[in-house]
């Protein structure tokens, strides 16, 4: 059995399995061939080598800029680091566990540590959003945390 892998396209690899049997025992030498073509989706170009580490399981909750949230904070549009908050992006944790700067991900999205809270201690981590409401609605969520461990 011979598998020719060809590249068809940036997006595809296009693999031509050909499958070749005896017709009958012992006639090898006369022998049926059959072509199936295989789609993926891998590419040798989106095959990258990334590891990533498990900090275990965290208790995410949500924040905004809002007094309920940040209190004396508030509409200050500053994280303790000095950057700006911006959702999608900025998470406060306890930075004897992830200083500033730790890219962390999230249900496979990468978040960085920017902000720090008085109640985020440990295991917790919060999560900026745009708004109370998307803060609220996103409420307590227990998530296994990842860090790439290639990049230190
Ligand atoms: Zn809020």
């Amino acid at each position: 059995m011979k598998l020719n892998i060809i590249r068809a396209a940036a997006t595809t690899i296009s693999a031509i399995l050909v499958i070749t049997k005896p017709v009958a025992v012992g006639t090898n030498d006369i022998q049926e061939t059959q072509e199936i073509i295989i789609e993926t989706s891998a590419t040798e170009e989106t095959q990258e080598s990334i590891t990533f580490e498990c900090l275990g399981n965290f208790i995410c909750t949500g924040y905004c800029d809002c007094d309920i949230c940040v209190g004396q904070y508030a509409g200050q549009m500053q994280t303790a680091s000095g950057t700006t908050p911006t959702a999608g992006r900025t998470i406060a944790a306890d930075l004897n566990i992830l200083p500033y700067g730790t890219i962390v991900y999230i249900d496979g999205h990468a978040y960085t540590v920017e902000d720090k809270g008085g109640a985020i201690k440990g295991n917790h981590i919060d999560i900026y959003f745009n708004t109370h409401e998307e803060a609220v609605n996103f409420s307590i969520q227990q998530k296994e945390i990842y860090k790439r461990s290639d990049n230190e």
